[in-house]
């Protein structure tokens, strides 16, 4: 069946009728030198056509990312129709595919996006809804996933955790994902390049990837997975508790520093994060809950508006954007200060380790739900400061196990 590609207007594309099928960038599609700036681009066009409009991304023929419309099977299940025009990404691209504003290689910073909250609300709900439809693939979907969409790290870390540790094995299972057109057919000894490719798959990604899951006191992958909240339903589950309106903040010393305010309900949260990063030998600088501000990069309250969330050391635990979702850098700094100064220097992304992360994700509360959720877990961003309540105020009044 030939699928009919159409533009975001409803037409057929131009330039000879096949530019999506042929895989041939046209001319409605765009150009962008870096990734992120594609990325944002589709996703600010995306949220100006609402809710039911996604992105996703494309590694073939060449990298983009495009404009996706959800739609609701016969099943039921949400699906991506693929509709309209492609952001792509990369050095240079051809002749006649308009770039990124401001030619080759001098794409201005974006402008802030012209959507209106509620369209903005609604169509991060429809995502959060896409995400979290139907039962929670499965490991091996999870692994299938990661490697059609060429997230090494994250398939790495997915095929270790199903049980398989051999190098080979592993480097192999990546490296005939990279390359599909071989068919699983081995290097052969005049095939140099790709025998490297081969290697340096091995030493900078497999390796390093068996290194972190033997790390010392580490006691493999948690038995369950931890369940996060998405932030929409946190926001929802405590609506009448933005900025202190029902209940007020009360201020809480944690770590012997300078209290912050925090809401009253979460105070044995924090108390149990508080231990379980003691126990595990991380000594926050700076510690900060309450704020009642929008979240970064968007309109849409923070958590730190309800005093449910905490920040711990910014500085050594930064928030950055991560568009190809890798699963977060921890670094094997022996202490906590060489943590810190590998993250500084972009070689990882928190000064926690795992353990001190998965202490504080299996405080639970009394029916075992997981209480507190990490945002260095994030997909799209690292935001490894940031610590939220991940129950509604009911749950947590419940008490922790
Ligand atoms: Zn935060």
């Amino acid at each position: 069946m030939r699928q009919q590609s159409l533009t975001e207007e409803g037409t057929a594309p131009r330039g000879g009728g096949s530019a999506g099928t042929a895989g041939v960038p046209g001319r409605r599609d765009h150009w962008y030198a870096a990734r992120a700036d594609a990325r944002a681009r589709a996703v600010q066009r995306a949220r100006a056509l609402g809710p039911g409009w996604t992105v996703v991304h494309d590694p073939r023929p060449r990298p983009h990312y495009h404009l996706a419309r959800v739609v609701r099977g016969p099943d039921g299940r949400l699906g991506r129709r693929r509709v309209g025009r492609r952001f792509f990404y990369g050095e240079a691209g051809p002749p006649h595919v308009r770039l990124g504003e401001g030619g080759r290689g001098a794409v201005p910073p974006l402008p802030a996006p012209a959507v209106s909250p509620e369209a903005d609300a609604a169509w991060e709900a429809a995502q959060e809804e896409r995400e979290r439809q139907g039962p929670a693939p499965g490991p091996d979907q999870q692994l299938r996933t990661a490697l059609a969409e060429r997230r090494w790290p994250q398939a790495i870390a997915t095929a270790i955790a199903l049980g398989t540790r051999d190098e080979n094995a592993l480097t192999d299972l990546v490296f005939s994902a990279a390359h599909p057109e071989r068919r699983g057919r081995p290097i052969a000894s005049h095939e140099r390049s790709l025998a490297q490719e081969w290697r340096r798959i091995r030493d900078t990604l497999v390796r390093p990837a068996l290194r972190r899951s033997y790390s010392p006191g580490s006691a493999g992958p948690p038995a369950v997975v931890p369940v996060a909240r998405s932030t929409t339903w946190l926001r929802r589950a405590w609506a009448e508790h933005l900025g202190g309106k029902t209940v007020p903040m009360v201020d809480l010393r944690l770590f012997g520093l300078r209290p912050t305010p925090v809401h009253p309900y979460t105070v044995d949260a924090w108390r149990a994060l508080e231990r379980a990063l003691t126990a595990t030998g991380y000594r926050p600088r700076s510690v900060w809950n309450y704020n009642n501000r929008p979240i970064t990069g968007g309109s849409a309250p923070s958590l730190h508006a309800y005093g449910i969330a905490t920040d711990i050391d910014p500085p050594c635990n930064p928030y950055r954007l991560t568009p190809d979702q890798p699963a977060v850098r921890f670094s094997a700094g022996p202490t906590q200060e060489q943590r810190c100064a590998e993250v500084e220097a972009r070689l990882a992304d928190t000064a926690f380790t795992p353990e001190q992360v998965r202490a504080v994700e299996a405080i639970t509360t009394v029916d075992g739900l997981q209480a507190i959720a990490w945002g260095g877990r994030w997909r799209s961003v690292k935001d490894a400061m940031h610590f939220q309540i991940n129950v509604s105020p009911d749950e947590l009044r419940r008490g922790l196990g």
